[in-house]
C-alpha cells in the first residue's frame, strides 16, 4: 500500500490547485470578510493635527491655575479663530483642532466660566499635553496598517477608511458548487421512501461556506450514476472557481465521483489522507476549477471541509493565513492512545477543558451540534491523562 498523503501534504496540494482570484475594488460596507489584495499603507496622519480628546477650553499648561480670559470657541471640523495668547482659554468639543500655542485641555467639569472669566474649581490637567491628541498619534503617513492577505474585519474596515483608502482592495470571492451525490438522499423536508435519509451536508457546507464564497447556490444533487455525475460535473467547470462534491468518494461499487471527475476531464491530484474521518479524500482539477471529493458520512464531511474546503476557498479569496489555526488546551478527561491514522476527534472544550465525545462515529450527525473543537490526536499518540495538554482546532 502506498503511503497515505499527511493533513499537511494534502493542504499543500490543495492550495497549490489555484492562485488568489484576481483583485477588485468594491465599497466599504460590502467589504466585511474579504481579504485584501494589496497592503493598506495610511496616506494620511491620523490625527491630523493636534485635537482635543474631551469638551473643555484649550490652555497653556504654563498658564495654570488660571484664571483666563476665554478667547472664543472652536468645535469639531471648524479652524481656531485664533492663536492662544497668554492667559487666555479656548472653548473647545472634542475632536476640534487644538488653536496654535495651545498644547493642554482642561475638561469642563473642573472650571467654571461667569461671561469672559474662566476659573479653575477643580484639580485642572495633571500634566502638559492632557486630552490632546496629538498629530498621527493614531498612525502616521506611510504606516503599515494591514498587509495583504489580511481579513477585513469591522476595524480593519475603519483603519483602512482612516488610512485614506478610496474603496477595499481585495480579491475576487470563488464561486463554489456543492454537489451531493447519492441514491438515498431527499432534499431536506421531503418525504422520504424507504431506505432514504435528508441531505444535511449540502446545506451543511453551504453553511460553513458562508460569506467566504461568492455565490454558492442551492447545493446540488446527483444520483449514483457515473454519466449523469460527470455531465453536472463538466457543466459546473464551466462557471465555478471551486467544486465540491460530497459522498461517493470511496470505490465502492456506488461510488463514482473518482471515475465521473475523469469522464468530465478532470485529473485527480491526490486521493486519501492518513486521517480519522476523512481517509477517502479526493483532491483534483476540472478544467479551470479546483475540485475536491468529501466522503459522506457527515462527520467526514465537516473535517475535511474544516481541514480542506474552507482553506482552499480562503486561499482562493486571497488569505494570507488560510490553514485553521492549530491551538492547545489541557484535557478534562484520560485520553486513550492514538491509532493508525491521525484522529480529529469531535469534542467539547470548556472551562474544564478538553472532553473528545465517547462515541467517534463519523456517520453520527448529533455529536456536531454540540461540538466546538476537533482534538487532535497523532496516530500512535501515547495515551494521556486528565490535565495534559492537547492541540484542537476550533470549529464554529
Ligand atoms: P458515501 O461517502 O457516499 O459512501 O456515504 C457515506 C455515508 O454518508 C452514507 O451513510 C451516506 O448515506 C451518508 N451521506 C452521504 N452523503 C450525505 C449527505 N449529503 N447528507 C447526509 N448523509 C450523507
Ligand atoms: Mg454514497
Amino acid at each position: 500500500m502506498s503511503a497515505l498523503l499527511t493533513v499537511e501534504e494534502a493542504q499543500a496540494r490543495i492550495l497549490a490547485l489555484g492562485a488568489p482570484l484576481p483583485p477588485e475594488n468594491i465599497a466599504f460596507p460590502e467589504s466585511l470578510g474579504r481579504y485584501l489584495s494589496q497592503d493598506v499603507v495610511a496616506t494620511r496622519d491620523q490625527p491630523p493635527a493636534a485635537l482635543s480628546a474631551m469638551d473643555g477650553y484649550a490652555i497653556r499648561f504654563a498658564d495654570l491655575p488660571g484664571p483666563w480670559s476665554i478667547a472664543g470657541e472652536v468645535a469639531a471640523g471648524a479652524s481656531p479663530p485664533r492663536a492662544l495668547g497668554a492667559g487666555e482659554a479656548m472653548r473647545i468639543f472634542t475632536g476640534a483642532l487644538l488653536p496654535d500655542r495651545a498644547d493642554t485641555v482642561v475638561v469642563q467639569e473642573d472650571v467654571a466660566a461667569d461671561g469672559a472669566a474662566l476659573t479653575l474649581t477643580g484639580d485642572g490637567p495633571a500634566s502638559l499635553g492632557k486630552h490632546v491628541r496629538a498629530r498621527g498619534g493614531d498612525f502616521a503617513a506611510g504606516t503599515l496598517l494591514l498587509p495583504a492577505g489580511t481579513r477585513l474585519s469591522p476595524g480593519a474596515i475603519a483603519a483602512a477608511i482612516m488610512a485614506g483608502a478610496p474603496a477595499a482592495a481585495v480579491h475576487r470571492r470563488p464561486r463554489v458548487a456543492i454537489l451531493t451525490t447519492g441514491d438515498e438522499l431527499v432534499a431536506p423536508g421531503h418525504p422520504l421512501g424507504i431506505g432514504q435519509i435528508p441531505d444535511s451536508n449540502g446545506a451543511m457546507l453551504a453553511a460553513m461556506l458562508g460569506d467566504e464564497a461568492a455565490a454558492v447556490g442551492l447545493p446540488l444533487h446527483a444520483r449514483d450514476d457515473r454519466t449523469v455525475i460527470a455531465d453536472v460535473l463538466k457543466e459546473l467547470a464551466r462557471r465555478h472557481d471551486v467544486i465540491v462534491t460530497v459522498g461517493g468518494a470511496s470505490v465502492g461499487d456506488h461510488d463514482h465521483v473518482q471515475n465521473a471527475l475523469a469522464d468530465a476531464g478532470g485529473a485527480v491530484d491526490f486521493w486519501k489522507v492518513a486521517m480519522r474521518p476523512g481517509k477517502p479524500l479526493i483532491a483534483g482539477t476540472i478544467g479551470a476549477a479546483a475540485f475536491l471529493g468529501l466522503p459522506g458520512n457527515p462527520a467526514s464531511a465537516f473535517v475535511t471541509a474544516t481541514l480542506f474546503l474552507l482553506p482552499l476557498v480562503r486561499h482562493l479569496a486571497g488569505a494570507r493565513d488560510s490553514l485553521p489555526a492549530l491551538r492547545q488546551a489541557p484535557l478534562a478527561a484520560p485520553l486513550a492512545a492514538g491509532g493508525e491514522r491521525r484522529d480529529y476527534l469531535r469534542a467539547r472544550l470548556d472551562a474544564g477543558g478538553l472532553t473528545p465525545f465517547a462515541t467517534q462515529d463519523s456517520g453520527q450527525t448529533f455529536p456536531l451540534v454540540a461540538a466546538n473543537a476537533l482534538l487532535v490526536r497523532e496516530a500512535g499518540a501515547p495515551a494521556r491523562a486528565a490535565g495534559a495538554s492537547a492541540d484542537y482546532i476550533a470549529i464554529a
